[in-house]
């Protein structure tokens, strides 16, 4: 617990912030397959696809019949599982995306 701040009111050392840091496991997982189960399609945007399980939910959405897109810089160690990838910053990338499933 390096470099944590205390909490001024009671000095309490173990203060973080509510994120999901490596080698925890993210709130409600059910729920979040539960939204891969029910979607048409999963899109990826700026991930390096290393860390899991958020790495794993591009296989599981294709387990799935979920169609997937890859939008990023370079391809992720898991760009092989994606339907689709499209290289290039997300500020390009993202909003001709947008434009192109709102058209
Ligand atoms: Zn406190």
């Amino acid at each position: 617990m390096i470099g944590r701040p205390a909490c001024p009111q009671c000095g309490e050392t173990a203060l973080r912030p509510d994120v999901v840091w490596f080698g925890e496991m993210p709130y409600d997982m059910e729920s979040i397959y539960g939204a891969l189960r029910g979607a048409d399609l999963f899109v990826s945007i700026g991930t390096s696809g290393a860390v899991y399980p958020a790495a794993g939910f591009v296989q599981d959405a294709r387990s799935m019949g979920v169609q997937t897109l890859e939008l990023n810089l370079e391809r992720s160690e898991g760009s092989g599982w994606f339907d689709e990838t499209r290289l290039g910053a997300a500020s390009v990338l993202v909003p001709e995306w947008v434009d192109e499933i709102l058209a």
